[in-house]
């Protein structure tokens, strides 16, 4: 078992080495660069103890204004409309080195749900009001899509929007909405008629999250630091009908659209590599009888299997943005990314918390680190009980994972 970790390592380097062209390690340079000379000191800090696939929304909107004078902010956008026009390598080695250096997480509904979806079926009035505003990093989104008892079942959402004058009214309650306490814009899943099929009868709303009639309460989370999720509930809400999104009705095509919009992110693979480095570190630092448990042949087994697994998605990730024909198709190939990388995200934080052993007890969090209250032990004990809770979440926001079987199983053998 000596060196299992290092002996598998160089055996995989011998069977699919790997390596850069120098354009894009010279970008990859560029990049680390950037986030070395950028990224303010106190907000990297906050980054690396809390460890999060979330983060402040002060520090999202700080860090995308930064982007924003690089011209990064929207990379992955087309090129005439402020986009990078990389291909898809070069973006991952972007977001890559961006984890690497402990960036914030960029805005995942402004990238690659929502900004998509104004600039391909948007009206030319949306498109002139939003995609300056979120290329300067000026307007945060939540996504209203869930409702209590309609989250798997999206199409039996109840919240209703009547077509009043050039006005809907809205009425409903969502829940899980992240960031909607936060949020300048909302974009809702609502329907606009009850009289057809449910998927016929759903539309895309835009909804400034000030409108009178919206009340928005949060939901206190198990994982102590981090309150992101809210409910929001909707009381004649007035919106203008030029909110809409394309047309009436086709409310669920949209939707679906928006789901499958980003076909490797739902992986994690940046941040399950990063936190992988982390575990690794640990291992290192923790003691079991005086020796680092790094060196304990049954906790190195299970970095072994857990480092096999993570570089199995990388390739994977890789394989898909490689090969725009993928066999089993968008949705199932994210499906397969999504399955995998959640369940990385539960081994490596739980490895974590194995690790320190009765210091993850005591929920010691970033705010004890960063006011100096929490001296009693290591810093690398910061915050992994709240992140191995917090990751619990992976496998049922974006698609239960249940339900992605049910996806993959049906593209692989036609159920
Ligand atoms: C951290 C977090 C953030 C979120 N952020 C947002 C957000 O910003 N906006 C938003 O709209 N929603 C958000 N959600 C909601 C999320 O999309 C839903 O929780 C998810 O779709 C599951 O729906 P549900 O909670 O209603 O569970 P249910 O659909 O009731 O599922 C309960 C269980 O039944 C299983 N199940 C359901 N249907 C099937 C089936 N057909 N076959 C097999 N098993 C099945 C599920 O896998 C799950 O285990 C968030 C959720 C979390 C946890």
């Amino acid at each position: 078992m000596q060196n299992a970790i290092e002996r598998a390592g160089s055996l995989w380097r011998f069977a699919m080495h790997f390596e850069l062209d120098p354009e894009l390690q010279a970008f990859r340079e560029e990049v680390r660069a950037f986030v070395r000379d950028n990224l303010p000191e106190d907000m990297k800090a906050r980054q690396m103890a809390a460890g999060s696939i979330f983060c402040s929304h002060d520090d999202e909107r700080a860090w995308a204004k930064i982007l924003a004078k690089k011209g990064w902010q929207v990379y992955s956008w087309p090129v005439e409309l402020g986009g990078c026009g990389w291909n898809a390598m070069k973006s991952f080695v972007f977001e890559d080195e961006l984890y690497k250096g402990f960036a914030p997480p960029l805005s995942f509904n402004t990238l690659h749900m929502i900004g998509p979806i104004i600039y391909k079926l948007g009206s030319q009035e949306q498109k002139d009001h939003f995609l300056p505003l979120m290329r300067h990093g000026d307007v945060s989104w939540a996504q209203g899509f869930s409702e209590p008892g309609s989250g798997s079942d999206l199409a039996s959402l109840r919240t209703r929007a009547d077509l009043v004058g050039d006005k809907y009214v809205i009425n409903g309650q969502k829940i899980w909405t992240s960031g909607a306490h936060e949020a300048d814009w909302g974009f809702f899943l609502v329907k606009t008629d009850t009289t057809c099929k449910p998927q016929l009868g759903m539309s895309f709303l835009l909804v400034d999250m000030k409108t009178p009639g919206i009340t928005v309460r949060t939901i206190p989370q198990i994982n102590n630091d981090e309150h992101h999720l809210c409910e929001v509930f909707l009381e004649n809400v007035e919106v203008p009908a030029g909110n809409l999104i394309g047309e009436a009705g086709k409310g669920w095509t949209y939707a679906k659209m928006l789901l499958e919009g980003e076909r490797t992110g739902s992986s994690y693979i940046f941040w399950n590599k990063r936190e992988m480095r982390r575990l690794l570190d640990m291992a290192r630092a923790e003691k079991l009888n005086g020796n680092p448990i790094a060196q304990d042949p049954a906790f190195r087994a299970r970095l072994a299997a857990i480092q096999a697994e993570l570089t199995a998605l990388e390739w994977s990730v890789l394989r898909v943005l490689a090969d725009e024909e993928f066999t089993y198709g968008t949705a199932a190939a994210s499906s397969v990314l999504k399955v995998r990388g959640s369940e990385l995200q539960h081994a490596i934080t739980e490895a974590q918390v194995d690790l320190i052993g009765e210091k993850s007890l005591r929920v010691y969090s970033v705010h004890d680190l960063l006011s100096d209250a929490g001296t009693l032990w290591p810093d690398h004990v910061v915050n992994r009980t709240n992140m191995a809770l917090l990751t619990r979440a992976a496998t049922i926001f974006g698609g239960a994972k249940q339900v992605q079987k049910n996806i993959i199983a049906k593209a692989a053998f036609g159920l």
